[in-house]
């Protein structure tokens, strides 16, 4: 059995708390293995697609296991996977080496769009009933609401009866936009959660915050680009790319303050890098405090997840100081328990 005793975050207050299987309790138990220092309730990486090498490839069950143990490494408890390249086996979220997982199926895109190989495609008139028992299943449907800059976008009013279809069910709809239009569509059809939102008209964040859309901007990958992206030949294409993640960070910052919550997300692979998308968060401008609330407890409460109190699941990461002081902590923790056991 574990124990673990020490400051927690986000209050930094003392606790002191025993694993009784998958939950935190005050209740003492007899030999707990005691591990101290300061307390995250466990990352969460909330936009990855583990299980396949490359875009375009099937789910592979090994690459999928072995996806998850990068995640569990990195101190990440909890993942959401909004798009896989196919249904995921029984285990997946449930075996004691895997985080816990909340997943939207295969992408649901435009004839035309996104990744050959990855995803659904569907008409718009079959958007709706496909994303519904997509969220029926398993709480979620991911739909590529816009591809490349010249691509048509899912008109708003197809989007808005996908989040009504969806949201009949008690799921949520997570889209996927990187164009303006795309964004402002996604926005005003009042989806669950934008994911990337790159080109995002800054002004649509206040609908955002008042609806409780959240933003999974995946800030290292849409970066890390960058360099790259500017070295190409001029075209439209590196015109937009190069506007849209040159303003991400910006972007990301303005959703903080506009009360809009945020949420780290690695996108690609290799996986088990929440701490990139960490320090670019904290790059961007946000503070160190915020960027480990957007990897950490405020994802966890919008997946339903407690932190460090008696009651919630029992998951912890533990580090020899305040990770907020020194992100460098973040890629050595000293340990991590998942469900009431300690995996690293
Ligand atoms: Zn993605």
């Amino acid at each position: 059995m574990i124990r673990v005793r020490g400051y927690a975050l986000p209050s930094g207050e003392v606790v002191d708390l025993y694993a009784d299987g998958d939950r935190w309790t005050t209740d003492p138990a007899p030999n707990a293995e005691l591990v101290e220092g300061w307390l995250l309730p466990g990352l969460v990486d909330s936009h990855t697609h583990p299980g396949a090498e490359n875009p375009g490839d099937p789910l592979d069950e090994a690459v999928l296991r072995e996806d998850l143990h990068r995640h569990v490494d990195a101190g990440v408890t909890a993942i959401r996977a909004p798009g896989l390249a196919g249904d995921p086996p029984s285990w997946f979220g449930q075996d004691p080496d895997v985080p816990r997982a909340w997943h939207a199926g295969p992408w649901l895109a435009q004839h035309g769009q996104f990744f050959d190989g990855w995803g659904r495609r569907v008409s718009h008139a079959e958007m709706p009933a496909v994303a519904g028992a997509q969220a029926a299943r398993t709480g979620w449907a991911k739909v590529i609401t816009d591809w490349g800059p010249d691509d048509e976008v899912v008109p708003v009013a197809v989007l808005r009866t996908v989040v009504d279809a969806v949201h009949a069910v008690g799921g949520r709809v997570a889209a996927h936009t990187q164009q303006a239009a795309g964004g402002l569509a996604a926005v005003a059809a009042g989806v669950d959660s934008i994911e990337h939102g790159m080109c995002l008209d800054p002004a649509a964040l206040h609908t955002m915050a008042a609806q409780g859309s959240v933003l999974t901007p995946t800030l290292s990958i849409i970066t890390s680009g960058l360099d790259r992206v500017r070295a190409a030949e001029p075209s439209p294409r590196r015109d937009w790319y190069l506007n849209g993640a040159e303003a991400h960070g910006p972007l990301t910052c303005a959703a903080v303050e506009a009360g809009v919550t945020v949420l780290a997300g690695t996108d690609s692979r290799p996986h088990g890098r929440i701490s990139d998308e960490i320090f670019a968060l904290v790059h961007a401008g946000l503070r160190p405090h915020d960027a480990l609330a957007a990897a950490s407890w405020s994802a966890r409460s919008f997946l339903g997840l407690g932190g460090l109190t008696p009651g919630s699941p029992a998951d912890a990461v533990v580090y020899p100081a305040d990770p907020r002081t020194d992100l460098s902590l973040l890629d050595k923790p000293t340990a991590v328990i998942l469900r009431g056991l300690r995996v690293r």
